[in-house]
């Protein structure tokens, strides 16, 4: 009897605010919809937020220092050219930001450490030449190729700090020939890699990272 009254008392209600439901339904839907979307978004994202964190931690100096004979004569520049086309060795993109030099000598630009870190790897690769690359405190891997000469006393390792001299900017790799030069002008490749969750390294554009430490380069008399 109770179940009797109580079920009429329901259908009553339904007809009666039949469009009500419908509005409150519709709405309902709605944003369930949105937040499930967002979600969906979110966790097929990788974090790069919070990844990219771990670079601005670390960084500290551009990795050219000026020349305090020749500011301007001694300058360097460069422009995003992250993840543009290139073909030596196979099709490939641009895995990071080529800092030019204004005066195409060889040894010339000291290229310093742009955090503090340990000496991960050096030596010859055949796209890389002679390259450095550094382990930051929080896992970046700051790469740096093409140099002509390693900073003395520079062994797989050791630890750095942020400034500390690395090696000359140079014209060294494109070939499997150790020592190789002059495949290219003088410049640095500057490179910036992070593991992902999965372990999978990925890389990351340097150039916002560079434009930053635009306000933070050291001084080094050079001529
Ligand atoms: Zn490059």
């Amino acid at each position: 009897m109770y179940r009797r009254i109580f079920a009429e008392y329901e259908i009553v209600f339904v007809v009666r605010y039949k469009y009500v439901i419908c509005i409150v339904c519709f709405f309902t839907l709605i944003v369930f919809d949105a937040w499930l979307s967002e979600e969906l978004w979110h966790s097929a994202q990788p974090d790069s937020r919070n990844v990219l964190d771990a670079v601005w931690e670390d960084i500290v100096y551009f990795p050219i220092p000026e020349s305090s004979f020749d500011k301007k004569g001694y300058s360097v520049s460069y422009t995003d050219s992250f993840m543009q086309s290139r073909s030596y060795g196979g099709e490939r993109f641009h895995e990071g930001c080529d800092i030019m030099a204004g005066i195409n000598e060889r040894g010339h630009y000291p290229v310093v450490s742009v955090s503090d870190g340990c000496v991960e790897k050096m030596g010859w690769l055949k796209l890389g030449g002679y390259r450095v690359g550094i382990r930051s405190p929080n896992g970046v891997y700051f790469y740096y190729a093409h140099l002509s000469d390693y900073a003395p006393e520079l062994i797989c390792g050791m630890e750095v700090k942020a400034g500390d001299l690395l090696g000359f900017m140079g014209d060294t790799g494109y070939s499997e020939v150790e020592g190789t030069t002059g495949q290219f002008p003088v410049h640095l490749h500057f490179g910036i890699y992070l593991n992902e969750a999965d372990g999978e390294e990925k890389s990351y554009d340097p150039y916002p990272f560079l434009q930053e430490l635009e306000g933070h380069k050291l001084e080094f008399y050079y001529e």
